[in-house]
Order: structure tokens, then sequence, then C-alpha cells
């Protein structure tokens, strides 16, 4: 039996490792020491470490001491998201926590904070945040009981819609609030720079972009506002993350953001090009597909589509069967497809689900014909059986 060749276009669920990635871990795996010792082994461990907060800081132009290190975003996440915040020594509450109904669920689900100070803040049928409404709920919000705190994503991580979260920080700022970007899936294809965003923290995941998986980071605008520790104990991190740093990891992470900053913009334009020749032919197959945020501002990489009467689950298995790995926009971690719960927040009948292609910087045009050519055999089955029916 010869074996099926695969086509990996699933890129916005994690990223192949790079190889310079790879390298980097591999030579840091070499190494011996714990980089909270003060003997030259330890020492030469604390030099990497600090050397991948360099690199990570400026893939979002940030100060490297703004950077904490964690096993990923969803550790950041809920290191962030808690009403439990220090200004300096001093203890300040943030009184509730807004976040948007597209968000991934490891913000979603609003960390630290109660479930009963947690407020969903809708989107648009376009698929973006209403900031009508989040001026509207951030007006009724009464301070009295602790500063509100706003939680958005730069780029939805099913659609690929980029937010408006300039419009989105002008409120924020207007009513007194915090500011939390998701910015994993917009960090390596969106130039970013947590300033010009306004956002008081940033939260980052090395896996999608091509470092190894496990690792993430909480950035923050400042030094004196910051949550109270996750995970607490031998104060690494300054106290704000204990455990001892997995260097391999981070040197991973350090390698793959090094490797994001470095030619962005062609990049994108390649993996553009690729992504509306993808969506052009699917047209030309089955017009009725529908590309999900197709006149919305989105990530050069993602298409999310629905073919109408076709289940998620059941696109996702015929992809794979052909060799392609594609995504339901919402898997779980049980590997069950559930419903989209982004589809649902843009209004969408969400019970047939979308499939999603997510793409980057090694995918090739062999890749995006096979996919088609795959896109195509599906739709010819369907119809088959349809005309037989
Ligand atoms: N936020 C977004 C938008 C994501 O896409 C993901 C991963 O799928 C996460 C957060 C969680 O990242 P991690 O896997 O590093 O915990």
């Amino acid at each position: 039996m010869t074996r099926l060749e695969r086509t990996y276009l699933d890129w916005n669920a994690t990223a192949p490792l790079l190889p310079q990635a790879r390298e980097a871990m591999l030579a840091a795996l070499g190494m011996t020491g714990n980089p909270s010792s003060v003997h030259g082994e330890g020492r030469a461990l604390r030099m990497l470490v600090e050397a991948a907060r360099r690199d990570v800081a400026a893939l979002v132009g940030a100060e490297p001491a703004h950077v904490v290190f964690t096993s990923g975003a969803t550790e950041a996440a809920n290191m962030v998201l808690t009403p439990d915040f220090r200004m300096g020594r001093t203890p300040l509450s943030i009184g509730r926590l807004f976040v948007s109904e597209i968000e991934h669920p490891a913000v979603r689900e609003g960390g630290r904070f109660p479930r009963e100070s947690v407020t969903g803040v809708p989107v648009t049928p376009d698929g973006i945040v209403d900031t009508g409404a989040l001026d509207a709920l951030l007006a009724a919000h009464d301070t009295a009981a602790g500063m509100p705190m706003v939680a958005v994503m730069l780029a939805n991580n099913e659609t690929g819609i980029v937010q408006p979260v300039a419009a989105v920080a002008e409120i924020v700022r207007r009513y007194g609030g915090l500011l939390v970007i998701d910015a994993v899936q917009a960090a390596g294809r969106l130039p970013i720079a947590i300033s010009a965003l306004d956002a008081d923290f940033l939260i980052l995941s090395s896996h999608k972009l091509g470092g190894p998986k496990g690792a993430g980071a909480l950035v923050s605008r400042g030094e004196v506002l910051m949550p109270a520790a996750l995970v607490r104990g031998g104060g690494q991190e300054k106290g704000h993350r204990s455990g001892t740093e997995n260097p391999a990891a981070l040197a991973g992470f350090a390698a793959a953001a090094r490797f994001a900053l470095d030619g962005l913009a062609e990049r994108n334009a390649r993996i553009a090009a690729l992504r509306d020749r993808l969506e052009a032919g699917m047209r030309r197959v089955a017009n009725g597909a529908i590309v999900y945020g197709s006149g919305t501002e989105r990530l050069s990489n993602t298409v999310f589509f629905s073919l109408p009467g076709l289940k998620s689950e059941t696109g996702q298995i015929a992809f794979d069967l052909e060799g392609i790995a594609l995504s339901a926009g919402s898997a779980c971690s049980s590997g069950k497809v559930g419903q989209s719960h982004v589809l649902t927040a843009m209004g969408f009948d969400a019970s047939t689900g979308g499939l999603r292609v997510s793409i980057g910087p090694s995918t090739t045009e062999t890749d995006v014909e096979r996919f088609l050519a795959a896109f195509a055999r599906i739709v010819a089955r369907r119809r088959g059986r349809a005309d037989a029916a």
C-alpha cells in the first residue's frame, strides 16, 4: 500500500516547528545547569533565557523587562485575567472583565474572575467586536466595584478577522479600564507594537510562530501594574511566574520570534497570493461555498468556509482521508468537533459548522493544488450522492 502524501493546512492550530527553532532547542538541551544558579553553567543558561526575552520583546516592540515567560498563552491568559492586581505594593481590584464573544476559550473562560464577573461583548455580523456595545457596557459599569478590564483578540483564530483594537483601546481608555490583547494569531502575521496598540498586556504563544508548544508570554506595558502571580514558588520571572525556566523551549520561541520579524511583509504577500488562489479555486468548483469574513480585513493565511449541507465534522474527515490536515474552526480537546461559538456570535447558523484552512511560510503552490483537487473530489462525490438520491 502506498502511503498517502500529507498536506498540512492547519497552521492556526499549530505551526510546524521551524528548523532554526529545532536547532536552537537542541543546542540548549545540550547545556547543563539551572538558569538561577550562580555558577558558570547556570549563568550561561541565564544568558540564553535573557537573550530569548529580548527576541520575544522585539517581536511586539516591548521592553525585555516586561516579558514574563509562561507555559503558553493559556497560562498567560489565566495569569492576567484576575481581579487581583498590584500597583507596586498596593493591591488593586478589577471589578469586571469584558470579553468579546469570539475570544479563544483560553480568554473566554475568564481566567480567575468569578463567572458572574465576566460579561460577553457581542460582535457584528462581520465578525468584529461591536464597539458601540462595548462603549455602552463600559458606560454602565459601576467603577465603585473596581476598574473594568477588557480582553479582545487582535485576530480571530477561526476566521482570521482582524479586530478594531484601536477603537477598542480608545473606548477602554475613556472609561479608565485595562486592555488585554490576545495577539496569539496575529504575532508573526501582522506588525505589532504594544504601545501603538495602546494595550496594557499582550498574550503570546510560541507554537503558532513555529516555536515549540508549551511556551508563551505575558507582555506588559510597564512593570508597576501587574497581576497577582498564578504560579507561586521560588520567585523566578521576578516573582511573577515561579518554576525553573525551560531554556530549550525559550530558545526555540526566540528563534521563531526572530524569524517572524524578518521579512514579514514579503512573506505575507506570498501567503496572501496562495490564499487568494485557493479561494478562487474553491469558488470555481463550488460557487455556493461561503467564505466567512471575505469582505473584512483578515489575516492573509486563513480561509474559514462552509459548503451548504456539509457538516464540518464530515468535511474534516473527508479531507483527512484525502491526506489534507485542516480543521473545523472549533475543536474540543477531546478531538470532538463542537459548534463554532464564533459563527454563533456572528449570527450564522452554526449547526453545520465551518472548515478552516490555514497556511504558513512553508506552504507551497503544490499544497494549494492538492487541496483544490481534494476539494473538487469531495464536492463531486456529494453531488453524485445528491443526484442518486
Ligand atoms: N489564543 C488564541 C487566539 C489561540 O488560537 C490559542 C491556541 O489555539 C490560544 C490562545 C492558546 O494558546 P496556547 O496553546 O499557547 O495555550
